[in-house]
């Protein structure tokens, strides 16, 4: 059985042979721009060269790119750990044209890499094509259906809406289809006579998206209409975890070798066990050994937890995987802190900063476990005794307030408020909390940090024109 590393390095070692320029992952932080807190995909970092802005040194790189996926447009905070293939924090393989190769090569590639160099059998592939959209004024992605239909029989090329299969970065700007491979990695059994291609991009846990590649090929302007760009580009990116999952056989993320060393680790120091079952005490486990990838990984790219912008983002990971291991593991000590070596050595080799600054990031994560444990028993009473209150009334919601004082006094994150509150089948008046968070920022003002789309459109007058609005974000105040 290949193991993880094995696996990456073929992926860059295939890239490499097709004449592709292997580069470094960015930094999981971004810390130059207003628009994106958190590098949520590979081509990030290589977005000016779609724009035009900047010539690539290369015209073809590949790259393993640390990815967060916690906030503003791709936020898949809540699966985590709950399902079996979103993470946190993610490493997204990658592969990319700078106005240099286009669909054939790169459909030809995906489909050697994955049936010829890793050996996926062929009746477990499936992939989408774009369908067009008429209203949208957009192309059916002829040519792309073309090309695998070279490769894959036709009845596993399934067309795919704008929602799956269109790429755009905003009103405006470069966009184009894309294509993406799924994998039914269901066992001969669960697959009986049923076909998996009603499963795909339909949240089955054993049929799973993969690989997205996308083909950046028109200009959207301003009245809606698209011209063709001068350059086409193609940014592709593959989740290395499920990729793992695929190749070792497993059903669960959390089984492969990504993961299964932090959480012997953990059951190890907490003396409990994991069960690879939906129980409360698994998706401790899960998240767990989910999300102190996501703390290590941030804090050394340079991202100290704290209590406003990608800080507080950080600092709600840190609680929830707390509350977690609290509550459902019957862990009462700082106990991330202590898998963090066992991170760290595990990516030594590929991301090699955290073992670099190993002691200095335990000690953060440690002070941090530290001071939300002072507060943590007495705020799940004061939860407690609110789900209480609002059952005995026959209310099904939260008040904002009592989320407010959640937040401000026991250091409750809005989301770890959700979390709980979804447990015992409750809603939380989020709006009442946000206007109980408005005033307290009109009371202090300080700076904000706003995160968006992939990127900001600059319009006409130099202005920004912000897309989208993750109030979350943009918490203020100093506790
Ligand atoms: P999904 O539909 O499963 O949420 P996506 O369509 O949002 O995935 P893309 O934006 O196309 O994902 O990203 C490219 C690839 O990155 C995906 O095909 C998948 O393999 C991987 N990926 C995306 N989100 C995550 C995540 N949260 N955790 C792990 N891998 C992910
Ligand atoms: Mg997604
Ligand atoms: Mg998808
Ligand atoms: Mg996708």
């Amino acid at each position: 059985m290949l193991t993880s590393a094995e696996i990456r390095q073929q992926f860059l070692d295939f890239f490499a042979s097709k004449g592709h320029a292997i580069v470094p992952s960015a930094p999981i932080v971004v810390k130059n721009d207003p628009t994106l807190l958190f590098t949520n995909a590979g081509m990030n970092q290589f977005k000016d060269f779609f724009l035009g802005n900047k010539l690539s040194a290369s015209s073809r790189v590949a790259d393993t790119q640390k990815c967060l996926r916690v906030s503003g447009k791709h936020n898949d905070l809540e699966e985590v750990g709950v399902d079996t293939y979103h993470h946190t924090m993610f490493e997204m393989l990658g592969n990319w044209s700078f106005g240099d190769y286009f669909k054939k090569e790169a459909i030809e590639w995906s489909w050697e890499l994955l049936t010829k160099v890793y050996q996926i059998p062929v009746d477990r592939i499936y992939v989408t094509v774009f369908e067009g959209d008429e209203k949208e004024n957009l192309p059916k992605d002829e040519e792309a259906f073309g090309e695998w239909k070279k490769w894959i029989a036709e009845d596993r090329i399934l067309m795919g809406n704008k929602k799956d299969n269109f790429w755009e970065m905003g009103d405006t700007g470069p966009c184009g289809p894309c294509t993406e491979i799924h994998v039914d990695c269901r066992t001969d059994e669960e697959r009986g006579s049923t076909d998996g291609k009603t499963l795909v991009n339909n949240d089955h846990p054993q049929v799973i998206e993969i690989w997205n590649n996308v083909f950046i090929q028109f200009n959207r302007m301003k009245d809606g209409s698209l011209q063709p760009l001068p350059a086409k580009h193609v940014d592709t990116g593959m989740g290395l975890e499920r990729l793992v999952r695929v190749l070792q056989g497993k059903s669960s993320n959390y089984d492969t070798d990504v993961f299964s060393g932090t959480i012997a680790a953990t059951e190890k120091i907490t003396h409990q066990k994991y069960g690879y079952s939906d129980s409360r005490s698994d998706i401790a486990f899960r998240v767990i050994a989910d999300h102190i990838r996501a703390i290590g990984f941030t804090i050394a790219d340079g991202q100290l937890p704290s209590n406003t912008g990608a800080g507080y983002v950080i600092r709600r990971i840190l609680r929830r995987a707390v509350r977690y291991y609290y509550s459902y593991l019957d862990y009462k000590q700082p106990l991330l802190f202590q898998l963090m070596p066992v991170l760290a050595k595990q990516f030594e080799h590929v991301f090699s900063e955290l073992q670099q600054q190993i002691d200095f990031v335990s000690k953060v994560v440690r002070e941090e476990e530290d001071a939300f444990l002072r507060t943590l028993d007495k705020g799940l009473k004061k939860i407690d005794d609110i789900i209480q209150g609002a059952n005995a009334a026959n209310n099904t919601t939260i008040q904002g307030s009592a989320a407010f004082e959640l937040y401000d006094t026991y250091g409750f994150p809005i989301d770890l408020t959700r979390l709980i509150a979804r447990e015992n089948n409750l809603q939380v008046d989020e709006s009442g909390f946000e206007k109980e968070m408005q005033q307290q920022k009109d009371r202090s003002r300080a700076a904000t940090a706003v995160d968006t789309e992939d990127w900001v459109v600059l319009n006409e007058t130099g202005l920004m024109s912000f897309v989208g609005y993750d109030s979350l974000e943009i918490e203020s105040r100093v506790m």
